[in-house]
């Protein structure tokens, strides 16, 4: 220590500062003990669980305003996913706590629905609307630990990539599931038809959803075995699953007809809409299809998508924020370009979708082989106007043979 006494953080010596605390080995000043209770509170309000202000101003109306920016029709989905979502972050800033000795469980969701109907892009849009770290990850890729294949430990690995790092902002992240039906276990009864790889892969991911520390792999895989392993709580992290589950439609009429016996039965089946099924799925048509009783349980919110109509195709063009055609007006503008479509255009553009059944996602690539010659040749062209009329979608279309726009 020098003759002088001096703070031992500022290293300001006494008659520079108010006060000076003693301690067994410097100093402290006056100041110095205000910073570093700034840094202590600041510290602490960073690992605090979660920002009460997000709850403020995302009530359940708000999320559902906002997905339908973004997501069209899908209503119940979209009303499930707002109240789902909406409690999960009531659970994680729960301002009456264990007072009550209420704990609020998760509520993890599944949405169940056929490819191409926005399961994704809503997972997607609400982890957009809480700024949160986000992955996804196909179920069908994941393997028990010792086989071939990505161990399921890698659904962590991929969302702290997606965190920077950030163990605790991972751990309010959200992850969102696909295709959890393809590891359903194979026919209805458990004991007779047991497909082991299925699932052990389900009872592996039940460890994630169940809340658990995982120890993560920072690169994921086994080619660095000298990696340390970061533990990660999945208490909070809210888990999206979705899946098409083709065919759920003949475990859910079963469980109607057997279900509607007894008086008033002709009525009741009479009210069921035959033509979307979807609508009465439950957990027991869950369990039915193959996924494990356990899993279905910590998935306590069960919603549906339905396949989308003409009308919803043709809005999807056209009407979210990022619609497709707003892109390409967009992209067209920049060269100065005028772009506009003909009504008949996008009509006969939902037809060759709806028609060949290739769904929301086909849109973009058959917008994309009616657009790609006036996107090459326009921008070295004296035409500031550009019109899509239906002729000319047609012209385009007829070049290519259908089965090019299946994906
Ligand atoms: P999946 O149900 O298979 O997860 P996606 O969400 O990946 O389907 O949908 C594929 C693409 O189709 C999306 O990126 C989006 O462009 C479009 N799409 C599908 N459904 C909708 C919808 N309901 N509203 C708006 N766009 C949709």
């Amino acid at each position: 220590m020098s003759e002088i006494d001096h703070c031992s953080f500022c290293g300001r010596p006494r008659d520079q500062v108010e006060m000076l605390i003693q301690g067994t080995d410097g100093f402290i000043c006056n100041e110095c003990v205000v910073r570093g209770m700034e840094i202590v509170k600041e510290e602490l309000s960073e690992s605090e669980t979660f920002d009460p202000e997000l709850l403020k101003h995302n009530k359940p109306a708000d999320i559902k305003r906002f997905l339908d920016q973004y997501v069209i029709d899908q209503e119940v989905a979209k009303r499930s996913m707002s109240v789902a979502v909406y409690n999960h972050y009531k659970r994680l800033s729960d301002p009456l706590g264990d007072e009550e000795g209420v704990e609020i469980e998760k509520s993890n969701i599944i949405l169940i629905g056929p490819t191409g109907t926005g399961k994704t892009l809503m997972a997607r849009t609400i982890a957009k609307m809480l700024n949160v770290p986000f992955t996804i990850v196909d179920a069908t890729v994941l393997t028990e630990a010792g086989y071939v294949g990505e161990d399921v430990e890698s659904i962590l690995t991929r969302l702290l990539q997606s965190a920077d790092y950030d163990v605790q902002a991972a751990e309010k992240g959200i992850v969102f599931i696909d295709e959890i039906d393809k590891i359903a276990r194979k026919g209805d009864n458990p004991s007779i038809t047991r497909d082991v790889s299925g699932e052990g892969v389900q009872q592996a991911i039940l460890k994630l959803l169940e809340g658990s520390i995982v120890n993560v792999p920072p690169q994921g895989g086994r080619k660095h075995p000298e990696q340390r392993m970061i533990p990660v709580n999945t208490k909070n992290i809210l888990f999206l699953v979705g899946g098409a589950f083709e065919g759920i439609e003949r475990n859910i009429a079963n469980r109607l007809n057997t279900k509607v016996v007894g008086y008033g039965t002709q009525e009741k089946r009479d009210s069921i809409d035959k033509e979307n099924l979807i609508q009465y799925v439950t957990a027991q048509d869950l369990r039915a299809y193959g996924l494990i009783p356990e899993i279905i349980g910590r998935l306590p919110v069960v919603t549906y998508l339905s396949s989308l109509s003409k009308e919803a195709l043709r809005r999807i063009l056209t009407e979210p924020k990022n619609a497709l055609i707003k892109q390409y007006t967009h992209l067209f503008k920049i060269d100065g370009i005028e772009f506009t479509v003909e009504p008949k255009a996008l009509d006969y553009i939902v037809d060759v979708s709806f028609d060949n059944k290739l769904g929301a996602r086909a849109l973009r690539g058959i917008c994309e082989v009616i657009l790609t010659d006036a996107m090459f040749d326009l921008p070295s062209q004296a035409k500031k106007k550009f019109v899509l009329t239906e002729k000319l979608a047609l012209e385009k279309l007829s070049k290519i043979h259908v089965d090019q726009l299946k994906k």
